[in-house]
């Protein structure tokens, strides 16, 4: 058997973890923040990411409240009402509260600020300045988007509203342009004839913190979910995503009628709302898919993103999903072989021209694979049994194992055997699979490991999936840096949320 990676105990839904890292803004507390931005630029994931649900009064939610839901309109004359009630209950008791509205009504601004006077409390505006062209992309992809005019005209208040913050009294005005460059314009399609071509993997790439999604706790609601996730994965600055690829849903992660999207077809709607996301699998089992395929797949993930993909590779391990799929499962040696082959088949396909191959293992008549991949297209074979390193250092890119001592003993060894077939070990993927527990203080770290440890001792637990603050995780990845490790792959225990994601953002120059 090739595990493909120590799997968590079962885990539950996480609720909502606030980042507690303010790298741009030191703020008093407590305090009164009136959020000033358009929908879409950012305002609610802004404030989840620095404050407690509770702390947060937005009208938004408020309408969800009062009225059939978060856009209801009908219901604003009556959310407004609650949001000023609670807005100077709250400042009236010296308690930070952050105002989550469009920010643009000027009476409302006076009001807000004048009942932080009365109680003492310093009063900042935060202006959420994202570029009109990504608040309505980030519009457009929501599951219920605001109106394009509304939109409009909210862009037009806002823009109106900047000029007059500062003469209003306000302790400080703070600018926030969140993440520009991951809502950048995707890299422009290269145009026939001029397409790179695959070449050696690129190492910067994926170098860095890569999300593992295992669990899709999406509510029925798929689409936006992930892309949430993405987006939050790209603004926390990590290097990539990757998606399990598995049939069932896996008794280590969550229980089999648990929804587990294929992995290939959701990553293609990644590659459409990302422009910086290596995306790929972690791992696709060689028994799922003719090699071919996997190579089709990959090779137009590839040309859908700008050259963003990569493929993981394992020889599979778990029966069950084969049976009940109609797939054959075979020995641990065939699979092997099948690897071998397989990832020989992939490259031949992706390589220039449609010339006939005759390889070692593997003979095809041509070669034809159209769109081919931008690009560079990294195989990274996942396992630490002797065999699979072998594979991985003499035809992969790189390889995947376990970031606990065992597995960094099998990196060593992986390294070693890349030496020894006069490959240069600057020029592989040197990954590890983490399975972290992150709180955002020791009290929370410690809280999610009762939560989700099931029937193992705590400090167990804690101990085998390193619980921590970001901080912590940060340094502990920098240490795997010093030991040869190029990137990590993080399925943090229990992620749910963006702001889960968001949190990780300390993480991400882990690996410089
Ligand atoms: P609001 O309408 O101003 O409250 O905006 P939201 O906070 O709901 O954010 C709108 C969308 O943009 C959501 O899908 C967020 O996940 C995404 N988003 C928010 N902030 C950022 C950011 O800094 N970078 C990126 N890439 N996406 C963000
Ligand atoms: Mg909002």
């Amino acid at each position: 058997m090739v595990p493909e990676a120590p799997t968590p105990e079962p885990v539950l839904p996480d609720p909502v973890l606030p980042d507690p890292v303010l790298p741009d803004l030191v703020l008093p507390d407590p305090v009164l923040i009136v959020l000033v931005g358009a929908s879409g630029s950012g305002k609610s994931t802004w404030a989840a990411s620095r404050f407690r649900a509770a702390e947060v009064v937005s009208s938004d939610t408020l309408r969800g409240l009062v009225g059939s839901g978060p856009h209801d309109l009908d219901a604003s004359p009556d959310a407004f009402t609650l949001l000023e009630h609670i807005v100077q209950a709250r400042l009236a008791r010296t308690l930070t509260t952050v105002v989550d509205t469009l920010g643009t009504d000027p009476t409302r601004r006076r009001r807000w600020l004048d009942l932080a006077r009365g109680a003492g409390l310093p009063a900042v505006v935060v202006v959420l300045d994202t570029p009109a062209a990504v608040c309505r992309s980030r519009n457009a992809a929501r599951e219920r988007a605001v109106p394009a005019r509304v939109l409009t005209s909210q862009l037009a208040s806002v823009t109106g509203t900047v000029p007059a913050l500062a003469d209003e009294g306000w302790d400080h005005v703070h600018h926030v342009r969140p993440d520009a460059d991951a809502d950048a314009a995707p890299p422009a399609p290269a145009r026939a004839g001029t397409t790179p071509r695959a070449e050696g993997p690129d190492l910067q790439g994926l170098r860095g913190v890569v999300l593992q999604l295992s669990r899709f706790p999406a509510d029925g609601a798929l689409l936006p979910w992930v892309t949430q996730m993405a987006l939050a994965a790209e603004a926390a600055g990590l290097a990539g995503l990757a998606l399990m690829d598995h049939l069932v849903q896996i008794p280590q992660v969550g229980r089999a009628w648990d929804p587990i999207p294929e992995p290939w077809v959701t990553l293609g709607s990644l590659a459409a709302v990302t422009t910086r996301l290596q995306l790929g699998t972690l791992v696709t089992p060689i028994t799922f898919r003719a090699p071919g395929v996997t190579a089709k797949a990959a090779a137009t993930l590839s040309a859908l993103s700008g050259g963003r993909s990569f493929v993981g590779l394992g020889a599979g391990w778990w029966d069950r999903e084969h049976a009940a799929y109609g797939l054959a499962f075979p020995g641990a040696r065939e699979r092997l072989d099948a690897l071998e082959a397989g990832i020989e088949t992939m490259r031949a396909l992706w390589a220039p021209g449609t010339k006939p191959y005759a390889g070692r293992l593997v003979s095809l008549p041509e070669t034809t694979c159209y769109p081919r991949p931008v690009g560079s297209m990294p195989v990274l074979v996942g396992g630490s049994g002797e065999r699979t390193l072998r594979i991985a250092a003499t035809l992969g890119d790189g390889c995947n194992v376990p970031s606990d001592e065992a597995g960094l003993a099998r990196l060593d060894r992986y390294l070693e055997l890349v030496r020894e077939h006069g490959r240069d070990p600057g020029e592989v993927h040197a990954t590890v699979l983490d399975l972290p527990v992150v709180g955002r203080d020791r009290d929370d770290a410690w809280a999610r490991v009762e939560r989700h440890r099931g029937r193992t001792p705590t400090a167990a637990f804690a101990a085998r999936h390193h619980a921590g603050t970001p901080a912590e995780h940060r340094e502990r990845l920098a240490r795997l840096a010093g030991r040869g490790v190029t990137t990590a792959f993080v399925a943090p225990v229990g992620l749910a949320t963006p702001e889960d994601v968001l949190a990780l953002a300390p993480l991400a120059t882990a690996f410089g």
